[in-house]
């Protein structure tokens, strides 16, 4: 199949970056390996949306892109292809907003007078919260197994690389000599190696110890999200820096209110005679009930809009609405009175239809809801 980023993202090749942006973040939930456990060919499409938005979002390569096509980017080109799931990760600061993101991979952290220091590896958990807690922001305690050095540990220098981390080697090629450098395979890069080993501990000096970690969730979030709690994955051997630990967003389905986006719906079912009269219910919201009245005469189909009692915003701007959809439930059955009554009221120019300006119709409480 001959692979395109527009085609992969969805977008037209005139695009604007607000659009490209959107489409990524679309198909980045869609093919979240969170979402979609075990399943190769999600993650694949999740990787090459990836490439796409690295590319596509990236004034210069979007432009070498347009001008060259995707076998100049497949052959390495200009510096793309390969990107791994914590490159990924790393992404989604831009996408989702500050708080997510990953920064490290296994890597390397701190760059410090040409010494590196090696950065642990990152560990992930899930959590599955309520709509209550991601409505206002919660505190997670969680309960994570991580390495961390043994007590008594020690590390020396390493003599293959003198702590430097890289080993640098020249080879001759048709270009001329040329200067490699990889990492040092005696340390794995650290620089350092194992002197004092304690009992217990594996090969780099780790043990695992298990830690509670309490892990602040802004309000707002959404499934499928990631946060990242800086240096809560494992511990790097020697004077590394410790990895993240990476927390996946599971959502838990409330049992009568809808989310989408910031705002919450709401279907709220009240008798003919309540419709008629006029009354006042207790609902659900999130953090309890609260009491709405209803005006006699309130028509079914009815959006009441609760300013303030949604979820509040992921970027910390204010809150969605809590809407309210009256629905007036039709009796199915009738006893005589009952049934004389109404048929009494055929025709009855208080029970005929007379729509108002103000019974807006359903497409426009749909649009005036969107907008
Ligand atoms: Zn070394």
């Amino acid at each position: 199949m001959k692979e395109d980023f527009y085609e992969i993202l969805g977008v037209s090749k005139n695009a604007s970056a607000a659009e490209i942006k959107k489409a990524y973040r679309k198909k980045a939930l869609q093919y979240h390996p969170d979402k979609n456990p075990g399943d190769a060919k999600a993650e694949e499409m999740f990787k090459k949306s990836a490439e796409a938005y690295e590319v596509l979002s990236d004034p210069d390569k979007k432009a070498k892109y347009d001008q060259f096509g995707h076998a100049a980017f497949e052959g390495g080109g200009f510096g793309g292809g390969g990107m791994n799931m914590d490159d990924i990760f790393s992404q989604f600061g831009d996408i989702f907003g500050s708080a997510f993101g990953g920064g490290g991979f296994g890597g390397f952290g701190g760059f410090g007078g040409g010494q590196r220091r090696v950065k642990g590896s990152n560990l992930r958990i899930r959590v599955k919260l309520t709509l209550d807690e991601i409505a206002n922001g919660v505190e997670k305690k969680v309960k994570v197994k991580r390495k961390i050095q043994a007590e008594g540990v020690t590390y020396k220098t390493c003599a293959t690389c003198n702590g430097r981390g890289q080993v640098t080697k020249i080879q001759n090629t048709i270009l001329g000599r040329m200067q490699t450098s990889a990492t040092c395979s005696t340390c794995g890069g650290s620089g350092q190696i194992l002197d004092g080993r304690p009992s217990g501990s594996d090969a780099q000096g780790l043990k695992i110890v298990e830690e509670t970690v309490s892990i602040n969730i802004p309000a707002g979030v959404e499934e499928g999200m990631q946060l990242k709690v800086p240096g809560k994955g494992n511990d790097a051997p020697g004077n590394g820096v410790p990895g993240d630990l990476l927390v996946a967003i599971e959502t838990q389905e409330h049992p009568t209110l809808k989310r989408e986006g910031d705002n919450l719906h709401y279907d709220l079912y009240i008798s003919i005679s309540e419709a008629i009269l006029g009354t006042s219910k207790e609902i659900d919201a999130v953090g309890g009930k609260v009491r709405i009245k209803l005006e006699p005469g309130i028509q079914s189909g009815k959006i009441l809009r609760l300013r303030g009692k949604g979820v509040s915003s992921l970027n910390g701007y204010g809150s969605g609405d809590l809407l309210v959809h009256v629905n007036v439930w039709t009796p199915k059955e009738l006893n005589k009175e009952q049934r004389d009554f109404f048929e009494r009221m055929q025709g009855n120019e208080n029970f005929e239809p007379k729509p108002e300006k103000s019974d807006k119709s359903f497409f426009e409480k749909v649009k005036d809801m969107f907008s």
